[in-house]
């Protein structure tokens, strides 16, 4: 992809994220990609961007995070016809997992995957929304290597620079579409 392409790709995620402060709490600003995912051209756009930047033959499977990763996963996996493994809250997943747990802003979180989920070496591309502080992500990548998976790429269609979590993803093939 050239870099205007690139340009035109963020611009076009820049325009449709809403900004909601102090949502989920005192002074946190939410990135609300609603409007985005509810605009059929621009998310179509938006998905055959991250499909060009790895090549259609880059991934076997796709890994969402819950929940608005799965909606972004479903769309790329269907895109080039894989199929989509979603990574999921604590005790959503019915049989055997692999867990993990990790910090918060306040507290702790756990994520999970199927045990198996991944054949041994499969290349798996992670997807997201937004990357914040990198605590989620990088959860998730271990967790997919955890159970079998080779973490070729991890894609967000939006990163909070300022949070400075590709420092915690050091090392990682981390992918935004937009940093801000
Ligand atoms: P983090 O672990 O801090 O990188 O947070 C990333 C996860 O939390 C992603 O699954 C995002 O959907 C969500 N998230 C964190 N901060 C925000 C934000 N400011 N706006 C929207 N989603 C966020």
């Amino acid at each position: 992809m050239s870099d205007d392409e690139s340009e035109a790709l963020a611009a076009l995620i820049a325009k449709r994220v809403l900004d909601v402060s102090d949502f989920p709490q005192a002074g946190v600003v939410f990135k609300d990609l609603s409007p985005l995912f509810a605009d059929g051209s621009a998310f179509r756009t938006v998905i055959d961007g991250i499909v060009d930047h790895y090549g259609r033959d880059g991934f076997d499977v796709v890994a969402g995070i819950e929940a608005r990763g799965f909606v972004i996963a479903a769309a790329v996996a269907y895109a080039v016809g894989v199929g989509v493994v979603p990574v999921r809250k604590a005790g959503k997943l019915p049989r055997q997992v692999v867990s993990a747990s990790y910090e918060l802003e306040y507290g702790q979180a756990v994520l999970e995957v199927h045990a198996d989920a991944f054949v041994a070496g499969q290349r798996v591309l992670v997807v997201d929304d937004v990357l914040a502080t990198g605590g989620t992500a990088e959860a998730t990548l271990g967790l997919v290597e955890r159970a079998g998976g080779d973490v070729i790429g991890f894609t967000v269609l939006l990163e909070l620079a300022f949070l400075e979590g590709r420092k915690r993803l050091a090392g990682r093939p981390v992918h935004a579409l937009l940093a801000v």
